[in-house]
């Protein structure tokens, strides 16, 4: 049975990658690895989900420990980049354990998210594999991005509301701004036509 590691960035982004690589006769490892979630309570309440599913159904999982510096010195240089190097950060460490443990493969729950930048993953996750000569499994998990969404809620998972950085919760508040203040002028207009 071929061996994979799954960098997994949330317990309800593992459900779809995780049904369908046993089905397709994987082993899967499941490897919490996200310097990348601001602040630490929010950081806490991923892992602890994490952690609570993976113990549910009897995956094995390593989870390393937070390091918010590191990902702040990752990205701290061309900010349009920042998604990538935050990807290249967490599938760098995921293929340097892959190797170390000689397992056959490297993947991604990034890969299950339309909200992810989904090509870059795959090009970074495969450019990664070829450096560490681990090779990273490519599949378009998007196809069961709600099949997770549905089962995390069955599951009473905890569900985040914006992707993990500081920079993405300041972006989702504001983006929930801007929809109020359109929603606020549309009635007005209603009202006062
Ligand atoms: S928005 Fe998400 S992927 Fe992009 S840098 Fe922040 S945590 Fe990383």
């Amino acid at each position: 049975m071929p061996k994979i590691l799954v960098h997994t960035c949330c317990g309800p982004c593992l459900i779809y990658p995780y049904e369908k690589l046993k089905d397709e006769g994987f082993e899967v490892f499941s490897f919490f690895y996200n310097p990348n979630i601001h602040p630490y309570g929010e950081y806490l309440k991923r892992l602890a989900t994490w952690e609570e599913f993976v113990n549910k159904f009897q995956i094995p999982y390593e989870n390393l420990n937070y390091e918010p510096e590191v990902y702040f010195q990752a990205v701290n240089f061309p900010e349009k980049d920042r998604c990538l190097q935050c990807y290249r950060l967490r599938l760098e460490k995921a293929a340097k354990k892959a190797k170390e443990v000689k397992f056959d493969y490297f993947t991604t729950t990034l890969l299950v998210s339309p909200y992810q930048k989904h090509d870059e993953a795959w090009e970074i996750g495969k450019s990664l594999g070829e450096l560490y000569g681990v090779p990273f499994f490519y599949e378009d998990f998007r196809e069961g991005y709600y099949h997770g969404v549905e089962k995390s809620r069955k599951l009473s998972m905890y569900r985040q509301w914006y992707c993990g950085c500081i920079y993405s919760e300041i972006e989702r508040i504001k983006e929930k701004e801007e929809k109020r203040k359109r929603r606020e002028k549309q009635d007005e207009s209603r009202i006062i036509g």
